[in-house]
């Protein structure tokens, strides 16, 4: 990123949840070998352009903020460009 071979960004905010990141709905659920994310997120900088993301979300929903955790992505995030437009 330093080189600015690839493009970050931090997915924390959502459509519901803001300054306040107790509010967090998004799930990033065990399966198999990995997660399963569901959730939205929202005004997040270089979202639609990043080759890898770090995502705020709940691997343990039932634990409140204390299930919390920021997992990151290197799969490539970029939009094609009929999904930008
Ligand atoms: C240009 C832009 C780029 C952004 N990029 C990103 C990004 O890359 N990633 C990302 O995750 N998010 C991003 N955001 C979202 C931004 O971080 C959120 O807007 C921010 O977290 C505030 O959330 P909110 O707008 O829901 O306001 P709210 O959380 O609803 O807060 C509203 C107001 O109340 C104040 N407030 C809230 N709680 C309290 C409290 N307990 N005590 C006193 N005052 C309080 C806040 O300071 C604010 O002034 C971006 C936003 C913009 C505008």
């Amino acid at each position: 990123m330093a080189s600015g071979d690839m493009v970050g960004a931090i997915a924390m905010s959502e459509p519901g949840a803001g300054s306040d990141l107790q509010a967090v709905k998004t799930t990033a659920l065990r399966k198999g070998g990995g997660y399963v994310v569901n959730g939205s997120k929202t005004f997040i900088t270089n979202g639609w352009n990043c080759d890898l993301v770090i995502v705020v979300a709940k691997t343990d929903p039932a634990k409140g903020a204390k299930g919390r955790a920021s997992s990151s992505w290197t799969r490539r995030c970029r939009a094609s460009p009929r999904a930008s437009a």
